[in-house]
């Protein structure tokens, strides 16, 4: 990531997105590193991009750093760029076109606009504002993004054991415990569970063309292939009654018992889809997680999907 982040803030601080085409693409060299990185495909969602790696999408990450550099130019007073800056305000306020005029339309085009009104003053406390309203842009933006869409039930809610604060918190984009996994396979396949970008039916399936949609009901389990029973992340995990199925995971189970007692009572007292979320939380087990889910995944490369006959696939949607 350091080979190609330095591209593409390169001049940033004077050089502000007014051109949509070119910061597209920025935005599509920056998703296909984070991509290749976390092992996703390219239909891949862009939100968890950010949220599963601490990094910032390219649009909020250029103009923040164009703040810092006007809040620096108003504290330090460099001569010659404090010399050009008053220059610039001066165009702006005869309604000429100027960089002052490109970084207000470059924060109004923010996924959640940030309004720098006209009279307000150039000074670092009001400079400071405006890049924690940047930053307030971007976690609105990217939880939206994950807490509206149906495909990231195991990030709905998320929380996280925090060792400084010794308690559960949610955090809108932090690097995850999981991308610490040493198996690369193994990593790999946690980002691809949590990420929704998985082999199971409810993810393959949702992806048919729109003419072609196969409802949630009927992405049944290729497993176990009882009629309803729809292959979703919990019920591949925690729930199959396929003898395979069911041997994996009480082989997990007991190993990850043993490295947290706790996970015995969770399992007991949560629905199928909070132990799953919980699991994720222990950081003890998350090796044991992610070689169990490298498992699964590899049985569904093995074994057809199960397509009743209602339904023909010929081609792939984006939903
Ligand atoms: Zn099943």
């Amino acid at each position: 990531m350091a080979r190609v982040d330095p591209h593409l803030i390169f001049a940033c601080e004077v050089i502000l997105d007014v051109d949509g085409p070119l910061l597209r693409s920025m935005r599509t060299v920056q998703h296909s590193y984070i991509r290749r990185r976390l092992g996703l495909n390219k239909r891949s969602s862009t939100a968890v991009l950010f949220t599963e790696t601490r990094l910032w999408p390219i649009r909020y990450r250029r103009v923040y750093l164009a703040l810092q550099y006007l809040a620096y130019i108003l504290r330090e007073s460099p001569e010659l760029a404090l010399l050009a800056l008053h220059e610039l305000v001066a165009l702006c306020a005869e309604g000429k076109s100027s960089l002052m005029g490109d970084l207000n339309h470059s924060l109004r085009r923010l996924p959640v606009p940030v309004i720098m009104e006209e009279e307000t003053a150039l000074t670092v406390p009001n400079v400071q504002i405006l890049l924690n309203l940047v930053e307030k842009s971007m976690w609105e933006h990217l939880e939206e993004q994950v807490e509206s869409s149906p495909k990231f039930v195991l990030l709905h809610g998320r929380l996280e054991y925090i060792q400084k604060q010794r308690s559960m918190e949610h955090r809108t984009l932090a690097f995850r415990d999981y991308l610490q996994v040493v198996v690369p396979d193994h990593r790999k396949a946690l980002a691809r569970l949590v990420c929704s970008d998985h082999p199971l039916a409810i993810e393959q399936l949702r992806r048919t063309a729109a003419r072609n949609h196969i409802p949630r009901m009927s992405r049944t389990c290729r497993f176990c292939r009882i009629p309803g029973t729809v292959e979703s992340e919990q019920h591949a995990l925690i729930d199959c009654s396929n003898d395979e199925l069911v041997s994996l995971c009480e082989s997990f189970m007991t190993k990850a018992i043993q490295a947290v007692p706790a996970i015995a009572r969770q399992r007991r007292e949560l629905s199928s889809i909070s132990f799953l979320r919980a699991l994720l939380s222990w950081t003890r087990v998350t090796e044991l997680l992610g070689k169990y889910t490298h498992r699964i995944f590899r049985l569904c490369t093995l074994t057809p999907l199960l397509i009743h006959n209602d339904f023909v696939i010929d081609g792939e949607g984006n939903d």
